[in-house]
């Protein structure tokens, strides 16, 4: 089987999540599509990668076609073992997605969706994620598919910076119910998380359990702040942690140090 494509799409709820078949479908008309993502779901795996145990894959069929490649592995695994190894050329672009559930504020850092996109633009490969604005397990992923079929086409003929991604979250509205494009930034949340402490046979367990994130500082032009309003929300995201404007402060601080 030959695993080059012009297109790799993978995503972080498992190979079996509907979010992942509407995404190929839209993007099946701007080339070829390879899907390699997760046998099982891996949301909130953030950019783990697996080092103590082997990477299986398995070729899953749909209606008697083959759909794509099942790894048992996290998403960044799926993207890093498919840029490295199964495809022989690099695609064109790297779309992960559509996850059930937005993907915005601090939550990106957590998030397997981005984080397959963003191995993506560790091989230097322009690479989108998609997600939507949903949690109701029947959604429906029409009008988030053709979004980030718009995007994707968009991102084909207009390269980024490296290291850059585009970040997309759609509301689950109807289409005359989305207010428009908001190029937004990253919110920051405070967690109303907590974990329930549970006793099992005589063995404390800890299940992480809570309510919606608060948003620090909300503005219109935060992520979670417009896709919540009923924008859909593109972010620039980078992966260069480094905050350049300490540094030279920093750098007196800690000058005679020896
Ligand atoms: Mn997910």
């Amino acid at each position: 089987m030959d695993y080059q494509a012009d297109i790799l799409i993978s995503n972080d709820d498992g190979i079996h999540a509907p979010g992942l078949q509407a995404l190929k479908k839209a993007l099946s008309g701007l080339g070829s599509v390879l899907v390699v993502a997760p046998d099982v779901e891996k949301s909130a795996f953030g950019h783990g990668i697996t080092l103590m145990t082997p990477l299986r894959t398995a070729e899953v069929f749909k209606d008697g076609e083959f759909f794509g490649l099942s790894v048992t592995g996290t998403p960044a695994d799926c993207v890093k073992l498919a840029l490295h190894t199964l495809m022989p050329k690099l695609p064109k672009l790297v779309v992960s997605g559509i996850n059930l559930g937005p993907n915005a504020g601090t939550n990106v850092l957590y998030s397997g969706t981005v984080a397959a996109a963003r191995e993506g633009t560790i091989f230097g490969v322009p690479s989108l994620a998609a997600s939507l604005r949903s949690f109701q397990k029947e959604a429906d992923f029409y009008l988030a598919a053709e979004y980030t079929r718009r995007f994707a086409e968009w991102m084909l003929s207009h390269p980024l910076p490296p290291g850059v991604l585009l970040n997309l979250n759609v509301p689950a509205l109807p289409a005359d119910k989305i207010l428009g494009v908001k190029v937004t930034r990253v919110a920051r949340y405070r967690y109303r998380d907590r974990y329930e402490i549970r006793l099992e046979r005589g063995r404390t367990y800890y299940w992480l359990t809570g309510e919606d994130a608060e948003v620090i500082d909300p503005a219109p032009d935060l992520d979670s702040v417009a896709v919540d309003a009923g924008f859909v929300s593109v972010t620039p995201l980078g992966y260069d942690l480094t905050q350049e404007a300490l540094r030279p402060s920093l750098e007196t601080a800690f000058k005679t140090w020896k």
